[in-house]
């Protein structure tokens, strides 16, 4: 069965946050000092986790992406993949890390039946990593990454958030390093969703840019055809390597947006941008049954008509989102809750 929104957009891919807590506190999505955390009773266990995920392949999910947080924080993840890896409407089944820890985990991942892993990478510099991401780990996610890229799995990407003046000169190195890597590198606009309270648009490289940079150095750039829900934009240089570019902030994709957001206390999202979700864990912990929980997500998602990305392109005077007395009262308001 495939669920509709207002504009005809299907429910297809969920993102599922198994922790808040993070082992990196990255400039673009936690540059505070201090951080409310969701009350450990809260978190969903693996077995709710998985219960609410059938309520949602029953009503046309069959995309599942695991992030955070970390996830790699979250104690014995490989068991989630292993539920999850063993459901059949799940086609696609992935995950989103910074790779601090995937050095020691990828190949239990890979084992447990995740199919694709992308690693986020902002930067092959050490000194730099620590200026952007506050601790000294650079080695252990190249570590990670290359763990991963022996372990087997169908893909491997990088994902880079490109800030002006940061990182925007290692585009290059980037791309080289993915490919020796075998992983496909993704460029994302810096994106002024919650919790990028030091966000402006002059620290936005956009996919204009990155393009132009890009074209200097390797030369004509041809677009990869074939588009669809993705919010990547892929690309091919001459010698065949192809690189993604996120273009949230400058040109936002809402249109074909088939995405939705769980945090690790059930709280269900529909937009990046959304101020609010719907509470799955209250129905869920009072023993709602699998179709009544699946009712609940058809009716709010009938109802969607979120394109925050594209309503931000609107903005006057583009500011953060989010201030950051907001993000203290709720911390549900925060990406490293849901998820990215
Ligand atoms: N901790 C994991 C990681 O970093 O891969 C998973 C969660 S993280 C919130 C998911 C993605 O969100 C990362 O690729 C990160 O780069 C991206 N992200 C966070 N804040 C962002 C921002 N302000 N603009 C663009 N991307 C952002
Ligand atoms: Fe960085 Fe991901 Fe942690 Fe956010 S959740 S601080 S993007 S590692
Ligand atoms: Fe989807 Fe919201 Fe992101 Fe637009 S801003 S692509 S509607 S999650």
């Amino acid at each position: 069965m495939l669920t509709v929104d207002r504009f005809d957009r299907p429910l297809r891919s969920l993102r599922i946050s198994v922790t808040d807590r993070c082992n990196l506190r990255c400039q673009y999505c936690m540059p505070e000092t201090d951080y409310v955390w969701l009350p450990r009773e809260s978190i969903l266990t693996f077995e709710e986790t998985a219960s609410v995920v059938d309520a949602f392949t029953s009503v046309g999910v069959d995309r599942v992406r695991i992030t955070g947080g970390e996830p790699l924080l979250r104690r014995n993840l490989p068991q989630l993949v292993e539920q999850l890896a063993a459901k059949p409407a799940i086609a696609d089944l992935s995950l989103t890390t910074n790779g601090v820890l995937l050095r020691d985990q990828a190949a239990a991942l890979r084992a447990a039946g995740l199919h694709r892993i992308t690693v986020s990478l902002d930067t092959l510099k050490g000194d730099r990593f620590r200026e952007l991401a506050r601790f000294n780990e650079l080695p252990a996610v190249l570590a990670g990454i290359d763990a991963a890229s022996r372990a087997g799995f169908a893909s491997l990407k990088i994902d880079t958030v490109v800030m002006r003046n940061r990182n925007d000169d290692e585009l290059v190195p980037l791309i080289e390093f993915g490919k020796s890597v075998g992983a496909e590198v993704r460029f994302i606009e810096y994106m002024d969703v919650g919790g990028a309270t030091h966000w402006s648009m002059d620290a936005v490289l956009s996919r204009q840019e990155i393009l132009a940079r890009l074209a200097s150095v390797y030369g004509p750039i041809a677009a990869v055809e074939g588009r669809d829900s993705a919010p990547a934009e892929r690309f091919q240089l001459h010698d065949g390597t192809t690189f993604g570019i996120i273009a949230s902030t400058t040109e936002p994709f809402c249109a074909a947006c088939d995405r939705s957001r769980l945090t690790a206390d059930g709280l269900w999202l529909l937009c990046l941008y959304a101020r609010g979700g719907l509470d799955l864990r209250r129905p869920l912990r009072e023993g709602a049954t699998r179709d009544e929980i699946a009712r609940l997500i058809t009716t709010v998602w009938s109802m969607r008509a979120d394109r925050g990305a594209e309503e931000r392109l609107g903005a006057a005077a583009r500011e953060p989102f989010i201030p950051v007395a907001a993000l203290k009262r709720d911390a549900h308001l925060e990406m490293h809750t849901r998820g990215g």
